[in-house]
């Protein structure tokens, strides 16, 4: 079985995602996939240089903040930079799943709804936390700005809309508590794996 997992950005996704894997459920991270394929395949170097330009990569390095910021204001380059990236993370992500032996793996994904890689995954968790906790979280962790966060923000679907989709939701507020409902959801989706 394959358990979807996202949230917006600073729910603490990543941070579920390690409760999981301390459970020994394999975990594939699709946004750091995407990263080292960014970096790893001449095919997909090839096609982001001609798409976003030769300013894409210093040799084989990926200068992501340059193609992140293209793509930010363009939208129809953000598709295509998607279109390039999401079929290739698609194929790894097949052949990791293959290599791995338990009644479940969990797919995190940022962009799990919006790119509808959801449809794939037989359950689907949300998780969530205050927009001002989530603020807070990621002006400590990335030193960012109100600002850079509000906009990024307001790229994603909001939690409502997202609420609409999920299966499960782990509400991410006290560590120790969200470790508990993820033990809980863990029996719940193995329960499941025997039906
Ligand atoms: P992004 O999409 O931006 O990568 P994310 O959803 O994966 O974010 P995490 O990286 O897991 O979120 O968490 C964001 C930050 O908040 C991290 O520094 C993490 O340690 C911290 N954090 C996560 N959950 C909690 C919590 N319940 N209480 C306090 N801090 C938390």
């Amino acid at each position: 079985m394959v358990v979807g997992l996202t949230g917006g950005i600073g729910s603490g996704k990543t941070t579920v995602a390690g409760f999981f894997k301390e459970k020994g459920v394999p975990v594939y991270i699709a946004d750091d996939a995407g990263k080292r394929l960014l970096e790893t395949s001449a095919e997909i170097r090839e096609k982001v240089t001609a798409l976003i330009g030769k300013e894409a990569y210093s040799g084989q390095t990926p200068n992501r903040k340059h193609i992140a910021s293209v793509v930010f204001n363009e939208s129809d380059k953000l598709e295509a930079l998607n279109a390039i990236i999401h079929p290739a993370v698609a194929k790894d992500f097949e052949s990791w799943k293959n290599e791995q032996n338990s009644v479940y793996v969990i797919y995190e994904a940022a962009i799990l709804f919006e790119a509808g890689g959801y449809k794939k995954c037989d359950i689907n968790i949300l998780v969530t936390a205050d927009k001002a906790e989530k603020i807070k979280r990621l002006q400590q962790r990335d030193n960012s700005s109100l600002e850079e966060i509000e906009a990024r923000m307001a790229k994603q679907w909001s939690d409502d809309q997202k609420k609409k989709l999920a299966d499960l939701e782990i509400e991410n507020h006290d560590l120790s508590l969200t470790k508990s409902r993820v033990d809980e959801l863990h029996q719940i989706i193995l329960k499941r794996g025997k039906n």
